[in-house]
């Protein structure tokens, strides 16, 4: 009867073992992101008025409308925003 206790476990390997190589369902295959967010200060960003990439530790940070805009000078800021306000006219 021994022979059969050791069928069962191997049994039981066998299915562990197949699940775990078994790829699931609703993970992503492949790498997953760095978290990206604050904290990086070597990340560059764009600046959208000159189209320059700065580091995101060196940039003009401002925001507009709830996006983050990142900026290489406070002249460039100062522009963007400028144009920006020109450009939306509202009533007034
Ligand atoms: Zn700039």
């Amino acid at each position: 009867m021994r022979i059969l206790i050791i069928l069962i476990l191997v049994l039981v390997l066998y299915y562990m073992l197949r699940g775990l190589f078994r790829p699931r369902k609703g993970e992503r295959v492949g790498r997953s992101h760095p978290n990206v967010g604050e904290g990086t200060d070597n990340e560059l960003v764009k600046d959208p008025y000159c189209l320059v990439y700065v580091p995101v530790n060196t940039a003009f940070h401002t925001k507009r409308e709830g996006k983050d805009l990142f900026f290489c000078s406070k002249e460039c800021m100062n522009r963007y925003l400028q144009e920006r306000k020109d450009n939306s006219s509202d009533a007034g």
